[in-house]
């Protein structure tokens, strides 16, 4: 088994003190983290030894709420309400396809690596090709079918919808890394009689549920008329305010919900960027986590927030709190890049093996070049990180102890082939919206 030690390196542990090792040393054997610590460095026979100058060494990022394939619609329709039904509906209705999915997957793969996210959560069509792309990439996902009450490009109906989980499930049954999930799209997408049907499913395969959860301003409404309650009480009603429910946004819910969402052990994935595009009101981020909520960081989809990088989510998380609470102290970066990585993990389950750099863990891992000049002087490594740190900072990404990247460079993914793709499809994407626009003048 190899053996590779990070010396001279700013490691930020993430673990339960967040302590810092400043100078620090991390040793790796294989896939684990075998030790990790300050002063003189152990140094076993036959070890490789990266130098890493000063950078940061800190805990590949958890991005908890993405939608990566839709990385090719990103920018597209800008700057109007109605951009879903006008263009994104049509343009999903024709080109979704495994092989978009491939496409807009190994696309948005890239820029996750890049950006320095070892995990990620997402929710899609065709979810069996996200997460064959994600186990190409070497990265760590859990790939959740979308279930929606209508026809879905992948999927006529409900059944077909849970069959597609099936067929997901199998797929990625005993694989390390990929994780097979449930995604009701939402409450007014599914209802009450699919949610039962979403909690009996998981029940039976413990597969984890991942919902949009009070995102719309509408949907508390919606949810009072039909069933009583607001969104939250919806998932009790339904068997799915359980432990370990991953519900993205959670903007509109109040005290006694968020009492109920900690008592359950619900988790929340909080998207702050994409929110704030959206013109939508500030989720009670500081509210959660005093009642004892875990929450994660996610980018959303592509669409709703141009970049799915975390580094981009970082000031925004911070600063819409602030503002939110009016209090400059309102979210300490510590607690934003907790939220990044151990939070983020303890959101998805997978606390035992990712999100903070400990003995026993498995190596997923960034380093960050601090050669820039905003990363001068550096008093406080989580506060650089929180606002001054970019995603093309990152400068090597290894997870499950494998390189994904090295001086920049991916190892696992030709990206020069990706962007090619990307591209190609982005053409005939613009061709079918001038004939959209045509139609509809
Ligand atoms: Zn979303």
């Amino acid at each position: 088994v190899s053996r590779t030690l990070f010396t001279n390196a700013i490691v930020v542990t993430c673990d339960g003190g967040m302590t810092v090792h400043r100078p620090g040393w991390l040793l790796i054997e294989g896939a684990k983290i075998l030790d990790v610590g300050s002063g003189e460095p152990p140094r076993p026979d036959g070890v490789d030894v990266v130098d890493c100058g000063g950078d940061i060494l800190m805990p590949g990022l958890v991005n908890t709420h993405c939608h990566i394939a839709m990385s090719v619609f990103r920018g597209l329709g800008e700057d109007m309400n109605d951009r879903l039904r006008r263009y994104v509906f049509p343009l999903e209705k024709r080109f979704v396809s495994p092989e978009m999915v491939r496409v807009g997957t190994r696309l948005g793969a890239l820029e996750l690596i890049e950006g320095g996210t070892t995990t990620v959560a997402d929710m899609y069509y065709f979810e069996t090709e996200v997460g064959r792309v994600i186990d190409e990439c070497g990265m760590r996902g859990i790939v959740g079918q979308t279930i929606v009450d209508f026809a879905a490009p992948d999927a006529a109906n409900v059944d077909e919808g849970f069959a597609r989980f099936e067929e997901c499930r199998a797929a990625f049954a005993r694989h390390p890394r990929v994780t097979a999930s449930l995604a009701p799209h939402a409450p007014y997408t599914t209802g009450l009689e699919i949610l039962k049907r979403v909690a009996e499913t998981w029940e039976r395969t413990g597969a984890p549920v991942q919902i949009h959860l009070a995102e719309m301003d509408y949907e508390p409404g919606w949810v009072r008329e039909r069933y009583n309650g607001t969104p939250v009480d919806l998932m009790e009603q339904a068997g799915l305010l359980r432990e370990g429910l991953i519900a993205a946004h959670c903007i509109f819910v109040e005290e006694r919900d968020r009492e109920n969402m900690a008592r359950a052990g619900v988790r929340v994935a909080h998207n702050a960027g994409s929110n704030a595009k959206a013109g939508r009101p500030i989720a009670p981020v500081v509210a959660m986590r005093k009642a004892g909520i875990k929450v994660g960081l996610g980018s959303d989809g592509p669409m709703s927030g141009n970049t799915i990088d975390l580094f981009a989510q970082f000031p925004q998380v911070a600063k819409l709190q602030k503002l939110a609470n009016r209090d400059g102290a309102a979210i300490r970066s510590v607690d934003v890049v907790r939220m990044a990585t151990i939070e983020g993990a303890e959101v998805l389950g997978m606390a035992d093996r990712t999100g903070s750099l400990e003995k026993g863990k498995r190596a997923d891992l960034i380093r960050i070049d601090t050669s820039a000049t905003r990363f001068t002087p550096l008093y406080d490594p989580h506060a650089t990180l929180v606002y001054a740190t970019l995603a093309s900072d990152v400068r090597d990404v290894v997870c499950d102890g494998e390189w994904l990247m090295r001086d920049r460079k991916v190892t696992r993914l030709d990206r020069r082939a990706v962007i090619a793709d990307g591209r190609a499809l982005g053409d005939e994407m613009r061709a079918e919206m001038s004939r959209i626009d045509a139609q509809a003048r």
